[in-house]
């Protein structure tokens, strides 16, 4: 297993759709396997793969259920195929620097993906599952939860983020 490289906002491969996977093979393993790594030693608890750099459709999302554990799903080409119910929370993600907003969720998502062996998964996810499972699925889709905040909002954080980066420089 290999840690990979976080990138970050204002990355171009963040704002890029992932491709479909069609081959499930031992490689695909590979990457799930580094990208749950990767996310466990963040900390975080989702992962896309654009994060990372690689534009294909996979996911890593944390279910452990004890803090010490590192359990996580994989989840291949995965869609939310229904949404009900609207609940604003507190989400950040690995890829924007040193920021947090509320963004608002459907509470509840039906999703179908693959698994790594290509076969397919259909199931419910509500609350704090279902709000990372749309926040990675935005991801593939090029998308990151600040453009689902106020433009106001944003453009402070961009703000923040110049200054934070000159800084760093
Ligand atoms: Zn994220």
């Amino acid at each position: 297993m290999a840690l990979k490289k976080i990138l970050t906002f204002p990355a171009t491969v963040l704002r890029q759709k992932a491709k479909k996977i069609i081959i499930f093979d031992e490689a695909l393993r590979q990457l799930a396997a580094d990208m749950g790594e990767t996310m466990y030693d963040a900390p975080g608890v989702g992962l896309a793969a654009n994060q990372i750099g690689v534009l294909r459709q996979i996911v890593v999302v944390d279910v452990s259920k004890e803090e010490k554990e590192k359990e996580f799903i994989t989840l291949i080409n995965p869609v939310i195929s229904a949404g009900e119910g609207c609940v604003s929370g507190e989400e950040g993600c690995l890829s924007v620097l040193e920021y947090e907003a509320q963004v608002k969720r459907f509470q509840k998502i039906h999703v179908t993906a693959h698994d790594l062996d290509g076969k397919p998964l259909a199931f419910d996810a509500e609350d704090r599952f279902a709000r990372i499972i749309q926040h990675e699925v935005d991801h593939l889709q090029g998308k990151l939860f600040i453009d689902r905040i106020s433009a106001l909002k944003r453009s402070l954080y961009k703000k923040k983020l110049k200054k934070l980066l000159k800084g760093r420089k």
